[in-house]
């Protein structure tokens, strides 16, 4: 998958010889690929700013409180001990990306990871705002920065600085929440340090990584990257050279009766890409799949006037004029699995109610008589997933003969999004017991809904 060096003097296209980073000057061709990631690139922008912002069921559309260890995900309510849905949740986005890969390529990377749409549609464009194109740059970086070039650079990095503040304040709003951003950005950093910390060290980062590691972070560190040769094949959708097409590459001259394919060898695909690489040497692990190389030759070729789609987003087999075969065992195996994956996530979530309880047995005897009562003690854990403080109050069933005992008091009051634990004392006449046992249900009522049954299995003498 990546492209293999043949000899010492090859380096990887973000390297010079000597190993140190050779900074790459992407040009920008405004073509049809293009002005279509654009679209989507800030309608997610968008969505990523809007996400922490929008109110569901009073409760922020995304929220992973880590302070409170509370999520909440499009008005449902989670806490870290709802372990089965968390994971499942997980392992549905894993498959999910998976399985798009399989199909797509790396779809992902060009159209939808933020390294790429903040790289190409924030920073990038603000780059050239203030320090013109790509041509440009590199002739202004070779020389000693001086005067009005060190002035743009020098203001450039301020506004980098005010974006980047921005989006780790956008960040940390979805581990921390807005309203709680909102208050501390109003305080003095001395009075919340570690939230301070976090905005700061996110703000670092992210200027870090958009102003100077760039494509490093996918050449280099991204692991996804590295996952792809596993997760394609043969068959997945990939940006391509076509050879067949192209080759011998070379630039005709007048009265040339060279038989060359439609390839000019302008670099046009090689200066336009963002990880440096040439696509004419077949699929490389650099690729992110943006598409910019098939905008940049699709132009040429117009010029040219020849067919566009040199570069294009295609499969092996269909380069070759073969079928490309889309329902391969792995697509279909991880189609279903990502299907399944999906309705007990669907399934998980529609059992939750706004109201769980869950009851745990105190250690020690599992039963105690008092005079011809039998008493057994519980651990109750009541969490509420509402978006309102709730008010619980234990009732027993009208002809029950239980008899309940709430310590500190019967009126449970919990606040949105978190739980209680109470202890919960129950007894009943040993007379009431059939093999040392009976079967006690009890009603946790609370204002304006359905009263949630909590089933007990009371334990007494045989
Ligand atoms: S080869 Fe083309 S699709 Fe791949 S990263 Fe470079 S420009 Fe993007
Ligand atoms: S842009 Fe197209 S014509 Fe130019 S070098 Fe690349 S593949 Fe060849």
């Amino acid at each position: 998958m990546s492209k293999i060096l043949n000899s010492p003097d090859e380096v990887l296209s973000t390297l010079n010889k000597d190993g140190s980073r050779k900074w790459v000057y992407p040009t920008l061709v405004k073509g049809v690929w293009w002005k279509r990631r654009m679209i989507v690139a800030y309608a997610l922008i968008a969505v990523f700013i809007a996400m922490p912002l929008i109110n569901i069921n009073g409760h922020p559309a995304i929220l992973f409180d880590i302070f409170t260890w509370k999520f909440s995900l499009f008005g449902w309510v989670f806490s870290p001990t709802d372990t089965e849905i968390l994971m499942v949740f997980g392992l549905t986005i894993l498959v999910a990306v998976v399985f798009v890969t399989a199909l797509f390529g790396r779809v992902w990377c060009g159209w939808g990871c933020p390294q790429t749409v903040y790289l190409e549609f924030i920073y990038r464009p603000i780059e050239a705002l203030f320090e013109g194109k790509a041509a440009k740059r590199r002739r202004t970086d070779s020389k000693k920065l001086k005067g009005a070039d060190l002035a743009k650079k020098i203001l450039k990095w301020c506004v980098y600085f005010l974006v980047s503040f921005g989006l780790a304040h956008v960040f940390v709003a979805y581990i921390a929440g807005w309203e709680r951003l909102g208050s501390f950005m109003t305080q003095s950093p001395a009075d919340h340090p570690s939230l301070f910390g976090l905005v700061s060290g996110m703000t670092a980062l992210i200027l870090f990584d958009f102003g100077y590691f760039r494509e490093q972070m996918c050449t280099i560190a991204c692991p996804y990257a590295r996952l792809q040769s596993v997760l394609i094949d043969n068959d997945s959708m990939i940006v391509s050279y076509d050879p067949f097409r192209g080759e011998p590459r070379g630039k005709k001259k007048k009265g040339d009766d060279l038989d060359l394919g439609d390839c000019v060898a302008c670099n046009a695909c090689v200066r336009t890409c963002p990880t440096g690489i040439d696509i004419r040497d077949g699929l490389q692990m650099e690729c992110i799949g943006c598409l910019q190389c098939v905008d940049a030759c699709d132009e040429i070729m117009i010029k040219v006037d020849r067919p566009v789609g040199l570069i294009r987003y295609t499969s092996q087999p269909a380069l070759e004029k073969k079928k490309t075969n889309i329902f391969r065992p792995r697509v279909i195996l991880y189609g279903i699995l990502f299907v399944v994956l999906l309705s007990i996530f669907g399934i998980l979530i529609g059992g939750t109610k706004a109201i769980s309880v869950k009851v745990f047995r105190t250690g020690g005897a599992p039963f105690v008589m008092v005079q011809d009562d039998v008493l057994n003690t519980y651990k109750v854990r009541i969490e509420n997933r509402t978006g309102d403080l709730q008010k619980v109050e234990f009732h027993k069933e009208a002809d029950s003969k239980v008899n309940l005992f709430v310590a500190g008091g019967g009126k449970i009051e919990i606040e949105s999004g978190r739980f209680k634990k109470v202890v919960l004392r129950l007894s009943l006449p040993k007379t009431e017991f059939k093999n040392g046992k009976a079967d006690i249900v009890l009603h946790l009522k609370h204002k304006g809904q359905e009263d949630v049954l909590v089933n007990l299995h009371m334990i007494g003498p045989k």
